[in-house]
C-alpha cells in the first residue's frame, strides 16, 4: 500500500500467485486450461518462424489474424477485435461501454475479473443473484441497467443458457450493450456471434486459450456490430496498447483454420468430463450439469476447503473459493483422461470418503 495509490488501486487484490505453480510433477487442474498441445498447425508455424522478421514491428491492425477470425464465423473482418487474451479486450469493453447513470448488471457469481474493472474503471455495478442451482435467468436483467455481462457458459458454476434467451434480452434491451464472454462456449454450448450480425448491441467475446489450447499465447477477441468494435480500437489506440506479436498472430491464424483439431480435442475433452461426472457421482460428489472445460461440484459431507487441501497435498491442484454462496463448492479442470484417472483414485484414498 502506498500514499500515492488511488483509491481504485488500493481496493485491487493482486492475482493468487499459487494458481500458477513453478514446480514440476504437478497436476494442474486448477485455471482451466486445455491439457492437449495446441495444434501441429500452429505448433508449426512457430517452429517454422523465421527470427530475423523479429526485427519489424507487427501488423498494427492484426488484418491477418482478423481476416481468418472472420473467416471462421462469416463476418466481416470490421467486425472481429483482437487483443491480447480476452482479458485485455474485457478491459478495453468495460471502459468503452459501461459508464452510464445506470449499473452494469453480472451474475452474483461469475467471472471473478468483472468487479474489478468495475472497480479499476470506477463503474458501478448492480449483482443478480443466480437462481436455483446457480441458474442463470435473463428475465431477472429486466431493469435499469448501463450495461449487462455475463459469461455463457458461466464461470465458476459451468451452466450454459439458450440463445433464445440472450436474443430476447437483446430485443429488450436496445440502449444497452450486452456482453457475453463465450471463453467456454465450444465445450458443448452455443455461441451467440450469429446475434452479433442481428443485433447491434451484442458483443460476444472469446479466448484461444481454452479450446484451442493457446493460453501461453494469450490472445483473444471480440465479435460485434461495427460501431462496437470501433469504440473498442478507439480504446486500444488511445491506451497505446500494441497488438498481439508476429507468433501470436501467425500461430493463431493456424489454430483457428484447424477445425479437425479442434473437434478432435474438445471432443476429447467432453468425453473426460462426462467420465469424470459420473466417476465423482459415485464418491459422493454432486456436479452442476457442466458445458464446460470444468467442473463445479460439491461434496454431500466432505468440506471443499478440506478436500482441497488434501488434493494439494498430493499435488493435485483445482480451485477453491472462499466467497460465501459458493464456498463448499471445488472448480475441477478437466485435465486428460490420465489425469482425470488419477484425480478419482486420489480421492478413493481420502481417509473420510468412506467412513
Ligand atoms: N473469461 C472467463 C470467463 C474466464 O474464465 C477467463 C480465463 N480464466 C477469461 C475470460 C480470460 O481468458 P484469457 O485472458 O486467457 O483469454
Amino acid at each position: 500500500m502506498s500514499k500515492y495509490w488511488s483509491d481504485a488501486v488500493t481496493r485491487l487484490t493482486p492475482y493468487v500467485p499459487g494458481e500458477q505453480p513453478k514446480e514440476s510433477g504437478i497436476t494442474k487442474l486448477n485455471t482451466n486450461e486445455n491439457p492437449y498441445p495446441p495444434s501441429p498447425k500452429a505448433a508449426a508455424v512457430i517452429n517454422n518462424f523465421d527470427t530475423d522478421r523479429l526485427r519489424l514491428y507487427s501488423d498494427p491492425d492484426c488484418t491477418q489474424l482478423k481476416d481468418a477470425i472472420a473467416d471462421q464465423f462469416s463476418v466481416n473482418r470490421n467486425n472481429v477485435f483482437v487483443g491480447n487474451g480476452s482479458d485485455e479486450v474485457l478491459a478495453h469493453t468495460f471502459a468503452a461501454f459501461f459508464r452510464q447513470e445506470h449499473p452494469l448488471l453480472m451474475p452474483e457469481f461469475t467471472y471473478s475479473f468483472y468487479p474489478v474493472y468495475c472497480d479499476l474503471f470506477d463503474i458501478e455495478s448492480k449483482k443478480i443473484p443466480l437462481r436455483d442451482q446457480f441458474e442463470l435467468n435473463l428475465d431477472d436483467y429486466d431493469q435499469p441497467n448501463g450495461g449487462i455481462i455475463f459469461a455463457n457458459p458461466n464461470a465458476p458454476t459451468s451452466r450454459a443458457i439458450e440463445l433464445g434467451d440472450i436474443e430476447a434480452l437483446a430485443k429488450r434491451n436496445t440502449e444497452s450493450v450486452i456482453v457475453v464472454d463465450e471463453a467456454y462456449v465450444d465445450f458443448g454450448a452455443s455461441s451467440a456471434i450469429e446475434l452479433t450480425q442481428r443485433y447491434d448491441n451484442v458483443l460476444v467475446i472469446q479466448t484461444f486459450s481454452k479450446s484451442r489450447s493457446l493460453a501461453g499465447m494469450r490472445v483473444g477477441y471480440a465479435i460485434g456490430h461495427e460501431d462496437l468494435i470501433d469504440g473498442l480500437e478507439r480504446v486500444k489506440n488511445s491506451f497505446n496498447s500494441y497488438p498481439l506479436d508476429m507468433l501470436a498472430i501467425e500461430s493463431c491464424v493456424a489454430a483457428i483454420q484447424d477445425n479437425d483439431y479442434f473437434a478432435e480435442t474438445n471432443q476429447k475433452i467432453i468425453n473426460t468430463r462426462e467420465w469424470t461426472t459420473e466417476k465423482l457421482a459415485e464418491l459422493g460428489f454432486i456436479s452442476l450439469p457442466s458445458k464446460t472445460n470444468f467442473l463445479f461440484t460439491s461434496h454431500r459431507f466432505l468440506e471443499a476447503a478440506e478436500l482441497m487441501g488434501y488434493l494439494r497435498s498430493k499435488k493435485i491442484l483445482v480451485r477453491y473459493f472462499s466467497k460465501p454462496g459458493i464456498d463448499n463448492f471445488l472448480r475441477i479442470t478437466i485435465g486428460t483422461q490420465e489425469e482425470m484417472e488419477l484425480l478419482v483414485s486420489t480421492l478413493e484414498q481420502h481417509p473420510d470418503l468412506f467412513k
